[in-house]
């Protein structure tokens, strides 16, 4: 089949490559110039099955209230709440229900597990080198979060997902570097979870596309997607036709997408068989004149990342894999000779717009734990949009209009969920029955 893939984020280039392994013949469109240069670009890289939970689940409610207004709170609402914001938060509220987030959770879990499988495989078989590392270590600074983590911890045990609680002396074996004036209660250890580098990952997957001769139309926005149907009486579907424009490919296109507004006006279209949609955010707005309304909601978060001190003398200072401070919902990984330190959700305000109390909240908590890994002067900002539907899972499979199919909607798990999505679509449009269970992923619950 011609099949067009929409957006060239990590889910989008996975996407591509595994339809070109089951041998279709794809074309990537992405509007920017490179591949993960949006919400892929300086993610934190963890992938931990047992951590890719929906954001809506039980207690999450009580605990935003119990943060609200603090400088340092792990969710913030920039400005007052829009219309949109306000339905999206109803729905992600029914959505704590245990009654959905269980199922859902179990549903992310699976997925992930299936997702690490296919990037490890992925890395192998094609020789990917990028920055990564193994296991992951959860720090508890309080009984109280000890005692906290219990419920999430059963149900791991349930799951069947590795893990082991160890106390703060086990936690200084695991990372040596920890600052030992910081206080710690405990640790919960995920070894068979992994760091990497997305985007490394996702520029290795180009140059494997451009060197199997798949057309990549960097710099080429889709503007319309339209369902091709036969002439007479039966219309039945042929097939979709891609409307897309040229972009400016420099600096001038940053401030166009910025403004919303275009800079070159080259229309294109073209035929396909088949088109998955890998947009992200702006999935919604290539959906909508088709009927399909996807409460996707974008959660802002950031990261700085900074060289390790001294690398070149001492490469095994500062954290050796990846971790996450349970009480200010932040990440620190390890990825070759820097450090990157990721969190904050942040609902509603500008992508262009950086909050400072979340950026010193990533900068505290480094400087908690590892606080001579690296040089805060040297630290790059990034801000990101995590592309977040209400109930947790990503939207991935057969849309309801004929031909149309999407993998978009991860939310804060994207890399570790791409390569998995991407084997799913493969899957759903060569009609194989899929290995697990897909219903939690369906499109289709979201037709009103
Ligand atoms: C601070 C932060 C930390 C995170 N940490 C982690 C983590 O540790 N682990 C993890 O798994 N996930 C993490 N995430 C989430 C992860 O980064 C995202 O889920 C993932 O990058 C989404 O990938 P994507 O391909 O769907 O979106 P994107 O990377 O945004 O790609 C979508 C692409 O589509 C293109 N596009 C859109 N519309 C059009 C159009 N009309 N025409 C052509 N192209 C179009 C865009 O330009 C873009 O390149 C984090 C996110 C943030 C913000």
């Amino acid at each position: 089949m011609r099949v067009a893939v929409i957006g060239a984020g990590i889910v989008g280039v996975t996407t591509a490559h595994e339809l070109l392994c089951d041998g279709h013949e794809v074309t990537l469109y992405e509007q920017r110039s490179s591949v993960a240069v949006e919400a892929s670009f300086a993610n934190a890289g963890v992938m931990a099955p047992g951590y890719v939970t929906p954001w809506a689940a039980p207690g999450m409610l009580r605990k935003v209230l119990g943060q609200w207004g603090r400088r340092d709170a792990a969710v913030r609402i920039a400005g007052l709440p829009s219309a949109a914001l306000t339905a999206w938060l109803w729905r992600w509220w029914r959505a704590c229900d245990p009654a959905e987030h269980t199922p859902n959770r179990a549903a992310m879990l699976a997925l992930a597990t299936r997702s690490l499988v296919r990037t490890r495989a992925l890395s192998e078989a094609l020789r990917i080198d990028y920055e990564r590392a193994r296991g992951l270590l959860v720090l508890l600074r309080s009984e109280r979060e000890l005692a906290g983590s219990r419920a999430g911890l059963r149900l791991l045990a349930e799951l069947d997902v590795g893990f082991h609680v160890v106390d703060a002396a086990v936690c200084r074996r695991i990372e040596p570097a920890l600052d030992a004036s910081t206080v710690l209660r405990a640790g919960i250890h995920l070894p068979s979870a992994e760091v990497g580098n997305c985007r490394q990952f996702a520029l290795a997957l180009k140059a494997e596309l451009q060197r199997r001769g798949v057309p990549l139309k960097f710099n080429q926005t889709v503007e319309r997607l339209t369902p091709v149907l036969a002439s007479g009486p039966h219309r039945m579907a042929q097939g979709v036709e891609v409307t897309s424009w040229a972009q400016a490919p420099d600096a001038e296109s940053a401030f166009a997408f910025t403004q919303g507004t275009s800079t070159s006006g080259e229309r294109e279209q073209e035929r396909f068989d088949a088109v998955v949609v890998c947009a992200a955010l702006h999935s919604h707005d290539l959906l909508r004149p088709l009927g399909l309304r996807l409460p996707l909601q974008a959660v802002h978060g950031y990261s700085i990342t900074l060289p390790v001190r001294h690398f070149e003398a001492h490469p095994d200072v500062g954290p050796y894999a990846a971790l996450m401070d349970e009480r200010y919902k932040v990440a620190i990984s390890r990825l070759g000779d820097r450090v990157r330190v990721a969190g904050g959700a942040e609902l509603g305000g500008l992508l262009t717009q950086h909050a400072s109390a979340p950026i010193a909240t990533l900068h505290r908590v480094l400087q908690d734990w590892f606080p001579s890994a690296a040089q805060p002067g040297r630290a790059q900002t990034w801000k990101g949009a995590r592309p977040m539907l209400p109930d947790g899972p990503p939207a991935i499979g057969a849309s309801g209009v004929p031909n149309v199919w999407l993998n978009t909607g991860h939310g804060s798990s994207g890399w570790a969920l791409a390569c998995g999505s991407a084997e799913l679509v493969a899957d759903a449009l060569a009609g194989r029955p899929p290995s697990m269970d897909t219903a939690r992923f369906s499109p289709l619950r979201f037709r009103a």
